[in-house]
């Protein structure tokens, strides 16, 4: 055998791995079947900008370890997400906050802001108990009793139900618990203590905890597993958990989504990196302009060009990446009889967002990794 690990995805987790056990003195084989490493990371270059090809990520957390380990990789920079939302052409600022309660009702004070949600919720808890109902039994009842009806109708019905493909009475409450309701003007969409982009983007990042590492990309495991197999004396597997056990007990389902990407000749198209269309009529849930992660102010000028992805959210059918998890009963069942048999694996790690068969932002994905027995 000529490796210590074969590392199958080339995505944090691999990467992370594949750094920690490099730096250990093991030899160590990553292999990705897509054309380029980074996985869900990776950034083509287009007119100068780093557009990122699998969804935009903004890299978030409060846990220093974390942030201290990427950023020994390469510096981050002062990215802050503040998306803007545009319901039938006027436009709100997110989360929901002094600003957003300013645009939807004139507001100027938060005793006037928090009079207006109490007078919503008053209706919604009536209306409830008009159906004779106490708790909320679905999305759409718990919107209403957290936020009220104006926000719900104007900034989370048309962009929920685009993003889940389902209405938002028929979707659990849960989903929707801990929207964030400030009496502050702050745009800041998370309220962790780091966040940015990695300076020159994230295949730097990628090709820092690879470096010196030795990669193959297109090269499928499955393609040929015997072979794989033979190369290493454990296996690090960061691909579909189904997939490694030819899908035995059934397919785990997905939901995914299609970028239609444009380069536009203009140096600036919406004024900022993430904008959501909130009604129903427009069929994409996003737009984002690529160029806003890594420019600022007047450097957004220095580039003429620009690259705008507009998202649509959809049912995952094979073929297509596999990108968020379905956390339904079924799903759920079929997730847990996977991770018994993986549990079993003497010589096989699993790791990440497919393996895990679990939603995982990249903070956690790192952490997970960091923590992993070499
Ligand atoms: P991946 O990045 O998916 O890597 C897995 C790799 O394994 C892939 O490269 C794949 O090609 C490879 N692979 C699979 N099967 C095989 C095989 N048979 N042989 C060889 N290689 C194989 N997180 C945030 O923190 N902030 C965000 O803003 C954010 N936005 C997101 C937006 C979208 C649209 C999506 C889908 C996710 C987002 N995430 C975000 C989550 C983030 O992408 C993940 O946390 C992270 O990429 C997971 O890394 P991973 O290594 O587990 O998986
Ligand atoms: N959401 C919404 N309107 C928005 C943004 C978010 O109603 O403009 C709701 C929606 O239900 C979504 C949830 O908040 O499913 C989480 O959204 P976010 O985009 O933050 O989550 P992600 O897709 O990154 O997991």
């Amino acid at each position: 055998m000529s490796y210590d690990y074969l590392i199958v995805g080339s995505g944090l987790f691999g990467a992370t791995f594949a750094y920690r056990a490099h730096r250990a003195g093991k030899r160590c084989l990553v292999i990705d079947k897509r054309p380029q490493l980074g996985g869900n990371i990776y950034c083509e270059r287009i007119e100068g900008i780093n557009v990122h090809k699998y969804g935009a990520h903004i890299f978030h957390t409060s846990d220093s370890t974390v942030w201290n380990f990427v950023n020994s990789i390469v510096p981050f920079n002062r990215y802050t997400n503040s998306p803007v939302a545009n319901y039938k052409g006027r436009l709100y600022n997110l989360p929901f906050n002094m600003n957003t309660f300013y645009q939807m009702w004139g507001v100027t004070t938060p005793e006037e802001a928090q009079a207006k949600i109490d007078e919503q919720k008053k209706d919604a808890l009536e209306h409830m108990r008009n159906e004779g109902v106490d708790q909320p039994r679905n999305l759409e009842e718990q919107a209403l009793l957290l936020i009220g009806r104006d926000i719900y109708e104007r900034l989370i019905k048309g962009y929920t139900e685009k993003q889940w493909g389902r209405k938002c009475t028929d979707l659990p409450a849960f989903i929707i618990k801990r929207l964030p309701v400030r009496l502050v003007f702050d745009n800041n969409y998370f309220n962790d203590l780091y966040q940015g982009i990695p300076i020159g983007g994230y295949n730097q990042l990628i090709q820092g905890l690879l470096e010196g590492i030795e990669t193959r990309t297109s090269a499928d495991f499955f393609d040929d597993r015997d072979f794989w197999e033979k190369q290493a004396g454990k296996i690090v597997f960061t691909g579909p958990i189904d997939e490694f056990y030819r899908f035995r007990f059934g397919k785990l389902n997905y939901r995914t989504v299609r970028f239609e990407q444009q380069t536009l000749h203009i140096p600036n198209y919406q004024g900022n990196a993430v904008v959501n269309y909130t009604d129903l009529e427009v069929p994409y849930t996003r737009i984002i302009e690529h160029k806003h992660f890594e420019l600022f102010g007047a450097d957004v000028y220095g580039n003429p060009h620009t690259v705008i992805s507009r998202e649509y959210s959809s049912e995952w059918a094979e073929g297509m990446e596999p990108y968020y998890p379905v956390n339904d009963e079924r799903n759920n069942r079929l997730a847990r009889q996977y991770r018994e048999l993986a549990q079993q694996e003497p010589d096989v790690i699993f790791g990440g967002r497919l393996a895990e068969y679990k939603y995982y932002d990249m903070a956690p994905v790192i952490q997970r990794a960091m923590q992993t027995e070499i």
